[in-house]
């Protein structure tokens, strides 16, 4: 068994030919990860006992000749931020260094209702605020592609685990581009679902009207399977959505002739030219086998970033107030009044990234200011959210770069911000309309760094998108070309 290059489909293939159990292989995972760790630093902890134990039940489902689901013995990572009960959870943050789950996300349990076998929390930016993973309070993940390079962010580490091969899927968060930035820099598949489509409760809250759960794979195929055991609504979250959760797989047939895919024009300009040139391979190859390319724009573009960076600002510095020494973290020393004990629980607890958020957002939300930038960026994404509505009556799906640059070396954005926030450009879109979007892999730059191209459809309409990119792939990617 080698544990590195296996799909659900050989997990379960292995199960039944008992070419191993479900405790080696959870086993295996379990060795193969912590030496693995060394290099990547992808893992903040492991959670050996609750995978052995669930390795354990799958074996004796399997003993008594029953279906122990279709995530069966599947190895999963599960990003930092998502509860899994009993085990730490950081959010890569001294703040919660301590802080152990007292429940599981529903994403958990629903993972692991189908067999799933959850061996250990991924690495990822402090409270999802990043996109290189260099703001974890854990140390920065390294691209296993190549290690002085950033795996992407925040959702670094769930991108690496699946890159290196220590877990065969893993789950992330995204709510402007964390899930598909990091899986472009990591060469793997990375998809954000429709907001609402899966369950957010134990998520821990960045910007709640914009966080989203979501699979990393290194297929298609797999990411889908994935999506479909975590989907469907749930009373816990009031914001879950009631739409049935379409037959994903069967969406697959390698069919996408008429299909009909527009290009933003304003996703084309910017980038670096490697990118576009392995995009336009892509795009080439999606024309080859029979889609209808048109070219769309999208006006509004160019206010995305702005407007994110009000909107999850003004939403992280309320979901993260609770944060101070009360509950949860814990609680600076010293302070000799209550209004000291949060500061200083705060100020030491805190990096600088979540600062810059918090006070941010504080601005933002503060009596003068709300109608000038919160109520303003508000209506922007209303614009926003109709330039896709708009565009979705002429096309299927869109189809864009997911960055406008492969994965850079560690350190290199870390003293200027706004770079770093300009490399979710083509991803924070998604996010503001609450559309389904993924990364599929589309060839890597003559250094060997991977690229993504990113497919974006209609609200619920993600078997469309899981049939495109499994054409794409299905057909070799760009080799179609
Ligand atoms: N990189 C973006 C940010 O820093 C997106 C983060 C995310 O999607 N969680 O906010």
């Amino acid at each position: 068994m080698n544990v590195a290059s296996l799909t659900i489909d050989q997990v379960r293939a292995g199960l039944r030919a008992k070419e191993f159990t479900a405790t080696e292989l959870a086993q295996a995972a379990l060795d193969f990860a912590a030496a693995e760790n060394a290099k990547t630093n992808a893992y903040l902890h492991f959670s050996a006992e609750r995978a052995l134990s669930a390795a354990a039940e799958v074996d004796a489902a399997l003993g008594r000749g029953e279906d122990p689901g279709p995530l069966a013995g599947v190895p999963i990572a599960v990003k930092d931020v998502i509860l899994v009960k009993d085990v730490r959870n950081t959010c890569a943050s001294r703040l919660l260094e301590k802080f152990v789950a007292p429940y599981d996300a529903t994403a958990v349990q629903r993972l692991e209702a189908a067999g799933g076998v959850i061996i250990g929390k991924a690495n990822c930016d402090e409270f999802a605020m990043g996109s290189s993973n260099e703001n974890s309070a854990f140390g920065p993940v390294r691209n296993p592609v190549a290690l002085d390079r950033v795996p992407g962010g925040s959702s670094g580490g769930s991108a690496a685990v699946v890159a290196q091969g220590t877990a065969v899927v893993s789950l992330g968060s995204d709510t402007g581009g964390s899930i598909r930035q990091p899986a472009s820099f990591c060469g793997v598949v990375g998809v954000t679902p429709t907001y609402g489509r899966v369950s957010r409760y134990g998520l821990v809250a960045f910007a709640s009207s914009l966080d989203h759960i979501g699979p990393f794979a290194r297929n298609v195929r797999d990411a889908a399977t994935l999506l479909q055991s975590i989907a469907g609504r749930d009373p816990a979250d009031s914001t879950s959505a009631f739409a049935p959760v379409a037959d994903y797989s069967g969406a697959m047939t390698g069919d996408i002739r008429s299909m009909r895919l527009g290009l933003p024009k304003e996703y084309f300009a910017g980038l670096e030219s490697e990118t576009g040139g392995l995009v336009e391979k892509g795009i080439a190859a999606l024309r080859r086998l029979g889609a209808e390319v048109r070219e769309v724009s999208l006006p509004n573009t160019e206010y995305a970033i702005s407007c994110y960076y009000v909107i999850c600002t003004a939403e992280a510095s309320s979901n993260l107030a609770r944060y101070d020494g009360v509950r949860y973290t814990s609680r600076a020393a010293g302070a000799n009044s209550l209004a000291g004990m949060y500061r200083e629980t705060r100020g030491e607890g805190f990096g600088a990234e979540c600062k810059r958020r918090i006070m941010l957002g504080t601005y933002v939300l503060s009596h003068g200011y709300y109608d000038a930038y919160y109520i303003k960026a508000q209506k922007v994404r209303t614009l926003i959210a109709r330039d896709f509505a708009n565009a979705f009556k002429e096309v299927d799906a869109l189809i864009t770069p997911v960055s406008p640059f492969p994965a850079f070396k560690l350190g290199e954005k870390l003293d200027d911000p706004m770079q770093m926030y300009l490399s979710d450009i083509y991803t924070i879109t998604g996010d503001i309309a609450g559309i389904p979007c993924m990364s599929v892999p589309c060839g890597a730059t003559h250094d060997g760094l991977p690229v993504g191209m990113q497919i974006l459809t209609n609200h619920f309409e993600e078997a469309a998108m899981f049939r495109i990119a499994e054409a794409f792939e299905r057909n070799g990617g760009i080799a179609a070309a």
